[in-house]
């Protein structure tokens, strides 16, 4: 039993979406119970539907008279959310429907997540799909499976079914921004050949460690120009050790593959009398 009036929130074409989403259970790699109550609302509108080999629901809308030579639109957004409830909150994810409340004009639920991510983004392009007042040309609604838990609907999204020349994603976080572009991820793993020499019994071990970054997320901060603490020590390593002839012992930097690294640390194996002038070259960097 859903507490909210839901025909008393505006625009009433989008919150009575989003009060359907609420009943229907839709854990990332469960979507297919909302799925296919999308697809059957779609076809009683005489829309078409398409889901591709990876689960993704596409739904088309023609553009209206006149505007069919005009550049598609799409819109996207996911049919998962994430599923996550108190501590001490009875709840199934795969069957409970979410129970919103109203709270100082805010929709939330109070004990687990709303699933307005991205149920939202999905409700406002429904609200397009069933509008006849709107002027546009061809729409499809991309909404895509797994987003919370893998991406592997976006990352596997069959090719070839989108003709729109505009996607727009409708699954951001900040209120009035459009967003332009996205940061993508990608992991490189490089190896390089490596000769390990036994230390020679006059050298002195020294640990070299740069501390005190501020870090940040790798795809939201990286334009900020923040110091990585890898390619700091890196680069002085490289300058140093080639000047001094020291040896490289260790060398760990950053902790998260989505983290500018804040901290890194090398040992490096130099002779004694070289530790003035090391200690020179760390105060100027
Ligand atoms: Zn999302």
């Amino acid at each position: 039993m859903i507490q909210v009036d839901f025909s008393k929130l505006s625009p009433q074409v989008v919150w009575r979406h989003f009060e359907t989403l609420c009943t229907i259970p839709r854990p990332s790699k469960h979507e297919q119970q909302l799925r296919q109550h999308l697809k059957d609302w779609a076809e009683q509108r005489n829309l078409e539907t398409y889901v591709d080999e990876i689960g993704n629901l596409i739904i088309r809308k023609a553009a209206t008279a006149s505007k069919e030579q005009v550049a598609g639109v799409i819109l996207q957004g996911h049919l998962d959310m994430v599923t996550q409830a108190n501590r001490g909150t009875q709840h199934d994810f795969f069957k409970d429907p979410i129970q919103p409340v109203l709270k100082d004009g805010w929709l939330i639920a109070e004990n687990t997540t709303l699933g307005a991510d991205n149920g939202i983004g999905v409700a406002l392009a429904l609200a397009v799909l069933e509008s006849d007042d709107i002027v546009h040309g061809p729409i499809e609604v991309l909404l895509t499976i797994d987003e919370e838990a893998g991406m592997s609907g976006a990352r596997l999204l069959e090719s070839g079914v989108l003709t729109g020349q505009w996607l727009f994603n409708i699954d951001t976080e900040e209120w009035g921004e459009l967003y332009l572009g996205c940061a993508g991820s990608i992991d490189i793993e490089v190896q390089q050949p490596t000769q390990y020499q036994t230390a020679p019994s006059d050298l002195i071990y020294v640990d070299l460690l740069v501390s005190g970054l501020k870090g940040g997320h790798s795809g939201v901060d990286i334009h900020l120009d923040r110091g990585n603490a890898n390619v700091i020590l890196a680069n002085f390593l490289n300058d140093y050790l080639s000047q001094s002839n020291g040896r490289l012992v260790e060398f760990v930097g950053g902790t998260a593959r989505n983290a500018i690294p804040r901290e890194a640390v090398a040992t490096i194996a130099i002779k004694a009398e070289q530790l003035p002038e090391l200690e020179n070259a760390v105060a100027v960097i």
